[in-house]
């Protein structure tokens, strides 16, 4: 769509003419104001000012019919009336708007299977295979990353489990795959490209026979897999594109699914995946809802030391808690903003918030994190500095309902 410039309409502003033609430029002005900035502002706009806007462009129209000149331009802004009114609709399913029925999608990650010399990526296939008879029993779905989007926008009144795999290991496709396409489990496969083929790691061959089946979907993972947090952003752009580019060479198209390798990103990094993805996973825990960050969707590790059956009984139960808002956006610590000032922002109408506690690890020890309740924010209180590599934040609560949880991520260098 075309968009004015600030000139241009002032220059409209200021046309002589009649004063229905006034009230139709006025009009057209206003209509352009809100989509020049379209994407930024008209989320934004109150449900007040898109009414009073509409209501005053529908105002115009009976006396626009009557003269035939203006019919076409009344067609026009009628057309653009219910487009308003559709978004409008639509704005607030993208809103972020608490949801006290939703039950959220809840996203495992692993990695090797049954290569037991690797126990904080490894988990043992007959352990896996109790993992899925305990999803079974407890009657949760698993969630077909096909329709990741449809159930990811929309309040879920049963919670589903989604079923990722990073890095593609030989022993994924030797032991675990046997068994997922049997019963035919829906995963993301995440795959980091450098690696397909080398020893160890699948090859194209074994991912191209995966991905025919529809419940499996290929998920990229970067290019090296180097901790590229660290990377100048050039270096970052590169290592994407040249994945990107792989992807289209050996499957003919690009993932709409990223992993951020190590679960780590900075704001400019993410900036970037959100330009070629519609979805990226990090690695700090918790529960999927509707109004999380597409860009920073949690999955809770799975390893042997992670993975016994009493904690995983626990874990899938668990519930999302929602929230609003995360401050600062940006996980990458340096000296200068290490600690962070964290903040949780909830919904105004959220009940319970009080009763949140968060653990998190500052000085390489976990502990309590002292919280400052406030109307609808909590404020996080560090008592000294993360240590490299990663500062964590898990907090919990218990309603109704069950356990809830959701953790946070630092970065540092
Ligand atoms: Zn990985």
């Amino acid at each position: 769509m075309a968009l004015a410039t600030d000139k241009e309409i002032l220059r409209l502003v200021n046309l002589p003419g009649p004063r229905l033609t006034k009230i139709l430029q006025i009009s057209v002005i206003l209509i352009f104001f809100i989509f020049k900035n379209f994407k930024s502002s008209f989320i934004k706009l109150s449900k007040f000012s898109l009414l009073f806007v509409c209501l005053l462009v529908y105002d115009c129209l009976p006396a626009m019919i009557t003269k035939t000149i203006f019919s076409l331009a009344a067609s026009i802004i009628k057309f653009i009336i219910f487009y308003l009114f559709f978004l409008n609709a639509y704005a607030d399913t993208v809103n972020k708007k608490y949801e006290p029925y939703e039950k959220g999608i809840l996203a495992l990650m692993y990695h090797r299977f049954e290569e037991n010399k690797y126990p904080s990526t490894n988990i043992k296939i007959n352990i896996f295979q109790k993992h899925l008879d305990i999803i079974k029993e407890n009657n949760f779905s698993f969630l077909n990353p096909k329709n990741f989007e449809l159930e990811f926008n929309n309040v879920s009144r049963e919670k589903k489990i989604l079923l990722t795999i990073d890095d593609a290991f030989s022993s994924f496709y030797l032991n675990a795959w046997p068994i997922l396409k049997r019963d035919k489990i829906p995963f993301i496969l995440f795959v980091s490209t450098e690696s397909v083929g080398k020893n160890g790691y699948m090859n194209w061959n074994e991912i191209i026979e995966i991905s025919k089946e529809d419940f499996v979907f290929i998920g990229n993972h970067s290019h090296s897999h180097e901790y590229l947090v660290k990377y100048e952003f050039k270096k970052f752009r590169e290592d994407i594109i040249k994945s990107i580019n792989i992807f289209k060479e050996n499957l003919g198209y690009n993932s709409k699914f990223f992993s951020y390798p190590f679960g780590e990103y900075s704001l400019k990094q993410k900036k970037y995946i959100t330009e070629n993805f519609d979805y990226a996973f990090g690695q700090h825990s918790g529960v999927i809802d509707l109004n999380k960050d597409k860009y920073e969707l949690p999955r809770f590790p799975i390893n042997e030391k992670y993975g016994d059956l009493e904690r995983f009984k626990f874990l899938i139960n668990l519930l999302p808690i929602q929230y609003k808002n995360i401050i600062p956006e940006e996980k990458f610590l340096l000296k200068s903003n290490n600690p962070p000032d964290l903040i949780i922002e909830f919904f105004n109408n959220q009940l319970y918030i009080n009763k949140i506690n968060c653990f998190s690890n500052e000085g390489g020890e976990w502990k309590a994190s002292k919280l400052i309740y406030e109307k609808n924010r909590i404020k996080v209180i560090f008592s000294e500095k993360f240590l490299p590599r990663r500062g964590r934040i898990n907090c919990s609560m218990q309603d109704k309902d069950g356990w809830r949880w959701f953790g946070t991520q630092f970065t540092l260098n």
